[in-house]
């Protein structure tokens, strides 16, 4: 599904009309290629003490470098960056990180703040910012927690005020869990990245220290089988594309009326297909035994098939009800069921599902739709203690408006409204969602758990 308005917004002449008319201008998202440098310019590191100090030696370790030892991640090989500890005037920057674990009342965030706001106006197209920070807790001292809460209501709020494709985003790192954490380094790692697009003004708790760096960046996961339900197209068609290019050998998973567009995904990435309703009694089995058979091991499922049945709850029938219900949600519990009780499913094992925006913030029409995509938000809060003895995690992607056949139903009068409704004034693309869950699949983000990341460009609805 193209968007036609972005298209022309970004042609010479329409350009300048839109800016004289004051009309939304979206840009052309910055998106990943393999073998493209993690920035396309200088990075500013600002905070002082230990964790601004690794921050900034592991931006600017070498390609090629040699790993260091000691407290520092093993991962020095290949950021590549120029880091600045200060602000440079003339600097264009193409990201800025704000290392704020040691805030401990909100007058400390003035300094590293106004030093960031001194650089805002020259961020390169397509720039990040990204804060690192500890959650407030309620047993933290009064100032600590306001301190810490700041973070959070300053990201959100810059994330609204950068243009021209940046983004704003934050890694929030529980107490006791080092900065080097492999699950810090790599969420760091993403949204400094063309991978994190559209996701914007969202903050990422890392739970625990678990999780191992991939030795190679373009292929974290290598190695690793994954299923993706619902791989016939649209998101899942992506997610299947993604896994396959980071390095995973993916098995397609979709009901058998879709097996033609199900067995050229399939042949794209190299894979293998499995006609399958998910919402059949032993569709967890039949993954499992596919998986073994034909790949000899099954790492990552991704719950991603999911339909609409849109009606207010007034006019809603039994069927479209039970039918979202059973899909999006009743599915995914029963399969997962299956996973933990078979013993093949234990070693670092991944799940990650699709909710959606709606679950969070609510939208009318969607009362089954949103029941269904809270519910698997709850569901991966609730799985991810029971995969945690493994080094597993459950995780949750929710996007926002994505450009996909299900929303091209949406009529368009409304369809336009929708897509500029975010801080990134547009629709994402299928393949936005897929990096998040190519993220969260990855060893690498084995100490997020049971978290909900939003691939939304900062949708006004919900947070
Ligand atoms: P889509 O309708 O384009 O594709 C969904 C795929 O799931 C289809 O190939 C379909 O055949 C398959 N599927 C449906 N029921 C199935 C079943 N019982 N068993 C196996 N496969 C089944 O949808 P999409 O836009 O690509 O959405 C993918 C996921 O992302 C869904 O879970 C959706 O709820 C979620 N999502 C999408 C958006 C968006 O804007 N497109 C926003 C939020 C969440």
């Amino acid at each position: 599904m193209t968007d036609r308005y972005l298209e022309l917004v970004n042609s010479g002449l329409t350009q300048k009309l839109a800016q004289q008319l004051g009309l939304p201008r979206p840009a052309v998202l910055r998106r990943h290629r393999p073998g493209r440098p993690l920035l396309d310019g200088p990075a500013l590191v600002l905070g002082t003490g230990p964790d601004a100090d690794l921050v900034a030696r592991l931006l600017s370790s070498p390609a090629g470098g040699a790993p260091t030892t000691g407290e520092t991640p093993a991962v020095l090989d290949g950021w590549d960056v120029e880091v600045h500890r200060h602000a440079t005037p003339d600097v264009r920057y193409a990201a800025v990180v704000l290392v704020l674990t040691g805030v401990e009342h909100p007058d400390d965030l003035t300094a590293p703040v106004l030093a960031a706001a001194s650089t805002l106006k020259r961020l390169r197209p397509g720039g990040r910012v990204v804060t690192l920070s500890h959650p407030a807790l309620d047993s933290d001292a009064p100032a600590v927690a306001a301190a810490r809460q700041g973070v959070d209501g300053f990201l959100r709020s810059l994330a609204k005020e950068l243009r021209q494709g940046a983004t704003g985003n934050g890694v929030v790192v529980a107490p006791g869990v080092p900065v080097s954490a492999p699950s810090v380094v790599a969420a760091l790692r993403f949204f400094l990245s063309a991978r994190s697009a559209f996701v914007d003004g969202q903050l990422l708790e890392v739970d625990s220290a678990a999780g191992e760096l991939p030795t190679d960046w373009e292929k974290p996961l290598a190695g690793k089988v994954a299923v993706v339900t619902g791989a016939a197209r649209g998101i899942g068609a992506a997610i299947a594309d993604v896994l396959a290019r980071d390095g995973a050998s993916v098995v397609a998973v979709d009901v058998p009326a879709a097996g033609e567009q199900l067995a050229q995904v399939a042949n794209r990435v190299r894979g293998t297909a499995l006609q399958l309703d998910v919402t059949a009694p032993d569709a967890g089995d039949r993954i499992i035994a596919h998986a073994k058979a034909r790949h000899g091991r099954l790492d990552v499922v991704v719950h991603n098939a999911g339909i609409t049945r849109d009606k207010l709850l007034a006019n809603m029938s039994d069927d479209r009800w039970a039918s979202v219900l059973a899909v999006n949600i009743a599915a995914q519990l029963r399969i997962n069921e299956a996973l933990l009780t078979s013993g093949d499913f234990a070693d670092e094992p991944r799940i990650v599902s699709l909710a959606s925006t709606s679950g969070i913030a609510g939208n009318r029409g969607q009362t089954n739709y949103a029941a269904s995509k809270g519910g698997v938000i709850g569901m991966v809060r609730a799985t991810a203690p029971l995969l945690a003895p493994f080094g597993g995690t459950a995780n949750a992607v929710a996007p926002g408006f994505i450009e996909t056949e299900m929303t091209a139903r949406i009529p368009a009068v409304t369809r336009q409204v929708a897509r500029r409704l975010n801080s990134l004034q547009q629709g994402g693309q299928p393949v936005d969602v897929a990096e998040a869950i190519a993220f969260l699949a990855s060893p690498a983000a084995g100490g997020i758990l049971g978290r909900t990341l939003r691939v939304c460009g900062q949708n006004m609805v919900g947070r």
